[in-house]
């Protein structure tokens, strides 16, 4: 057989055609009116997305980068912060948090698990003083999604900020920055936003902006405020990511040209034929607030996990995600996500039912995975 490659996971997600094929014009110098016009719409449609008036920075790093920025920008050695860990993503503002000195609360949720506005009012209610909230739209490890829009509205009654990471679920996932009421909205280049790895992206409110005149955490490359002064001359503070760029402008294009609206449908209708199909085939769902940019799925009993998505990525070259540390081979997670199609994850449900069949776990019927998802893909197709 052809060994085709399918990348199923959620990040890096399939780059469109026409946006792998602009990283291969010839390198344009970055302080020319030329690429002060790209940058300038590259915000602009970043903006759009992210549901803000308020500039969108583009940062030349990982996601990581700009939840990094968020941090050293707004807080000042010792503060007093709280982080929500639901899971290898929200584990990791507490890391952040930590290395730079902060006094950090986490609360440590079971992965899957939710977490309501009504817990956050009461943890908020108990550490009095807290300086920010740090929390994930989309928790990638877990599939779960949190109510932002609801901790919105508690935390915006307090002194704190609310900082988002949005990096696999901005796009994918309603999440307008202004009206939810987010202080601090990051997200990065290669879940959603369908361009390769490379870019991160950070806005922050009024409120936000105003913590950053007094904070006093060691920053240089990520220091916003060269990004703003430069912004205002329709430039970076640094060489940006000239092609990446580039990239960006023109999936952002796709997105606007689709409308975002229609965007956030067509990954609605991706995770509800997941969710349907792999129930169909008696498995479950890990999160008890699944999100549709992700599915976690749990392993059956009698399966090993791991070997099931070393099977499906070595045999089937279906390279969907395996669970991630402590808990891998517990489950494993489909992604749907950017630029991914009916058919792509037709193809991860059928791959997922060969390996299931290879590995002798035989208590579905074949294609029944399958015949669900086509069945909520065919109605919802225009
Ligand atoms: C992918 C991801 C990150 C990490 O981003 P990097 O680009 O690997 O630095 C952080 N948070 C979430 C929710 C993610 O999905």
């Amino acid at each position: 057989m052809i060994k085709k490659y399918y990348l199923l996971s959620p990040g890096p997600t399939p780059v469109p055609e026409k946006v792998l094929s602009s990283a291969a014009e010839p390198i344009i110098h970055h302080r020319t009116p030329e690429f002060s016009k790209i940058l300038m719409e590259t915000t602009e449609g970043l903006k759009y997305v992210f549901g803000t008036k308020e500039d969108v920075y583009i940062l030349a790093s990982s996601g990581t980068g700009a939840m990094e920025a968020a941090v050293i920008n707004t807080l000042s050695p010792g503060d007093k912060v709280l982080t929500i860990n639901g899971g290898k993503f929200g584990e990791r503002w507490g890391n952040i948090c930590r290395a730079y000195g902060l006094d950090t609360k986490e609360i440590v949720l079971t992965w899957g698990d939710d977490y309501s506005p009504e817990q956050l009012a009461k943890e908020i209610k108990n550490n009095p003083g807290l300086k920010a909230v740090f929390t994930t739209l989309s928790e990638t490890s877990t599939g779960a999604i949190f109510d932002i829009k609801g901790f919105g509205e508690v935390v915006a009654k307090t002194e704190a900020i609310l900082v988002v990471d949005g990096i696999s679920g901005i796009g994918a996932t309603p999440c307008p920055m202004d009206e939810w009421k987010i202080d601090v909205l990051v997200s990065g280049s290669q879940k959603s936003f369908m361009i390769p790895p490379g870019l991160a992206y950070i806005a922050l409110s009024p409120k936000a902006w105003k913590l950053v005149e007094t904070s006093k955490l060691p920053k240089f490359y990520f220091d916003i405020k060269k990004y703003r002064k430069n912004l205002g001359k329709q430039t970076t503070p640094w060489t940006p990511g000239v092609s990446l760029i580039i990239q960006q402008n023109k999936a952002l294009e796709i997105i606007k040209n689709m409308g975002l609206e229609n965007f956030l449908n067509h990954h609605q209708i991706l995770g509800e034929a997941t969710r349907s199909a792999v129930k169909a085939i008696g498995l479950e769902l890990l999160a008890k607030r699944p999100g549709n940019i992700l599915t976690a799925v749990k392993t059956p009993a009698g399966v090993d996990g791991s070997k099931l998505v070393k099977t499906m990525q070595n045999k089937y070259m279906a390279y969907i995600a395996n669970a991630q540390d402590p808990h891998k081979g517990e489950f494993f997670r489909i992604a749907h996500l950017g630029y991914m199609g009916g058919f792509d994850i037709i193809t991860a449900l059928s791959a997922l039912e060969m390996t299931l069949m290879d590995l002798g776990y035989d208590k579905f019927q074949a294609g029944a995975s399958v015949a669900a998802a086509q069945k909520i893909l065919r109605e919802a197709w225009q």
